[in-house]
């Protein structure tokens, strides 16, 4: 008598693998980075260019002007603070131990 378990086929998964749509929020990514933005609203001049090009969607904005980061989501790929145009550089990415 065989023991093997049958393991699904790769046919048995729906398209793309995605079981639901519009799921992403329940899944909080933010524990996956090893740097975390560390933002200055000092010297922010909320040209909204962190909350475009952030892929993760982490950036919170209130009347036109960013209010904060949300951690729960950033995966720490730096891509808002290469892009911030603020010549102080509002952005700087620190590794979560210096923070
Ligand atoms: S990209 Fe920089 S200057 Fe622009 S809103 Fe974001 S933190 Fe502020
Ligand atoms: S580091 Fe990446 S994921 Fe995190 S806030 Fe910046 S652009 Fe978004």
């Amino acid at each position: 008598m065989s023991t093997e378990v049958q393991k699904p086929g790769w046919k048995s998964y729906p398209h793309g693998n995605l079981l639901e749509a519009g799921t992403s929020q329940q899944f909080k990514t933010g524990s996956w980075a090893t740097e975390i933005p560390v933002w200055n609203s000092e010297t922010c001049i909320h040209c909204l260019t962190c909350w475009i090009v952030c892929p993760d969607d982490c950036w919170v904005v209130e009347d036109g002007k960013i209010q904060g980061v949300n951690l729960d989501y950033c995966k720490g790929c730096g891509i808002c603070a290469n892009e911030c145009p603020s010549k102080s550089k509002s952005i700087v990415m620190k590794g979560k131990k210096n923070v």
